[in-house]
């Protein structure tokens, strides 16, 4: 299948999951995940209406930048505070904060490069001592701190569930941080703006829709399988 039947087919099944759950298609975000891909794929995607990208590497946003069509640019994955200047004037949105020290050194480059840069709090729902992200009790402290900055804006929460086969389970870690991203939008942060809930991904998008996703991170079910060794 082209780059574009996948992306159609990818549409339909946003459209269908985000009916389901008393949406429009126009209501959910579909951030297409380009990392490890070259630029000709991507550009491809592009011109078949892809609006948003997403890279986990800052280093992959800095080298393939300048190769691709006018697109919003996500930071998705993992950042060293170290890194944050390679992507502070590149990305729209960096979904995977989840220390202070990270908020520290965004808003240090952020007033350097004179703009606000949008955030999200990447919450670690399932407890997994592995991935990266901050649990449900941290989230508040975080939350405190942005009303002390001023060239970052919260936008709201990013998951990433662990892979299993079990979709129960992912639903109930879909819920849990949709119930906490309708704890925080009821109550008053400064700098604190509950709009976007980042989760889902090739394997689990549509149930996360359902379950109140508004943005979508999805790679290999556009793009097929990864290759890292050509990295
Ligand atoms: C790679 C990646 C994705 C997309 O993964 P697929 O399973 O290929 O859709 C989504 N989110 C993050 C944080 C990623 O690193």
């Amino acid at each position: 299948m082209s780059i574009d039947e996948r992306l159609k087919e990818v549409d339909l099944k946003i459209t269908a999951a985000a009916e389901k759950s008393g949406r429009k298609r126009s209501d959910i975000t579909m951030i297409a995940v380009t990392k490890t891909h070259p630029a000709d794929m991507m550009n491809e995607a592009i011109r078949c209406g892809v609006t948003d990208i997403g890279e986990n590497k800052p280093q992959e946003v800095r080298d393939k930048f300048d190769d691709i069509l006018p697109v919003k640019w996500h930071l998705i994955g993992h950042l060293q505070t170290n890194k944050v200047k390679y992507i502070i004037d590149k990305v729209c949105l960096i979904h995977s904060v989840d220390s202070i020290k990270l908020m520290d050194e965004i808003e240090r480059q952020a007033q350097k490069h004179n703009l606000v840069m949008d955030i999200l709090i990447q919450v670690n729902i399932s407890g997994e001592a592995t991935k990266s992200g901050v649990s449900k009790d941290e989230v508040e402290e975080l939350l405190l701190y942005a009303g002390k900055l001023k060239n970052i804006r919260v936008k709201g929460l990013m998951t990433v569930a662990p892979k299993t086969d079990n979709s129960v389970t992912n639903i109930l870690h879909f819920d849990n941080i949709r119930q906490l991203f309708i704890d925080i939008k009821q109550k008053t942060y400064d700098n604190v703006n509950m709009q976007y809930l980042s989760m889902g991904m090739s394997g689990d998008y549509e149930t996360a829709i359902e379950c109140g996703a508004n943005m979508v991170r999805i790679g290999s079910a556009i793009f097929g399988e990864r290759d890292y060794s050509l990295k």
